[in-house]
């Protein structure tokens, strides 16, 4: 039978990353945290250590990475419109591919989910060429970042960062 239009919608473990490479990158990431935090219907389960990064294919300052792991009800392509928002709150420009941003919230996985729409593809396609996507991924969900990706993604340059401050 098939549910009452008022049922409870399930909620979904998604993954989301982060990026940082303009401005005081840590503050813009704990503010997207917060924000991400407080979306409708949507709970942080773990939020993955720092990485500072190279840029990839692009120029500009080392970039700061993080994963989180959030509970949610809302839609994947609601979700994507959250995350836009985020990213324009924290004043995300798009002058050309791969520019330096401020903020970039890339959905990584949403559950088991395979989606390929023209605004929206889970898993994200590059994740698996992306250091600075597969390290913090692995800490939170090793089984889904298989130890062959992680090897051919090492010579990528890519540090922890100690910094007690971003404990949560
Ligand atoms: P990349 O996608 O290679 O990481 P980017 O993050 O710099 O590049 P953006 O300019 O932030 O790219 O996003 C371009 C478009 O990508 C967005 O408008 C969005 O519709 C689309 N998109 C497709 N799949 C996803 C996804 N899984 N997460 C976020 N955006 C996505
Ligand atoms: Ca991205
Ligand atoms: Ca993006």
């Amino acid at each position: 039978m098939a549910p009452a239009a008022s049922a409870t919608p399930v909620a979904v473990s998604v993954w989301i990353g982060l990026g940082a490479n303009l401005g005081d990158r840590q503050a813009t990431l704990r503010t997207a945290l917060t924000a991400v935090a407080g979306l409708p219907g949507t709970r942080v389960q773990r939020i993955s250590s720092l990485y500072r990064s190279a840029p990839v294919d692009a120029g500009g300052p080392d970039y700061l990475n993080a994963v989180v792991q959030v509970e949610t009800t809302l839609a994947p392509h609601a979700l994507l419109v959250q995350l836009q928002a985020i990213e324009q709150a924290a004043g995300r420009e798009r002058p050309y591919r791969n520019a330096p941003r401020t903020l970039d919230l890339d959905i990584l996985l949403y559950g088991d989910q395979v989606i390929d729409t023209p605004t929206l593809t889970v898993p994200h396609p590059r994740m698996p060429e992306r250091a600075f996507v597969l390290r913090p991924l692995a800490e939170l969900a090793p089984d889904r970042v298989p130890e062959h990706l992680l090897a051919a993604v090492a010579a990528q340059r890519i540090d922890r960062v100690q910094d007690a401050g971003w404990a949560f």
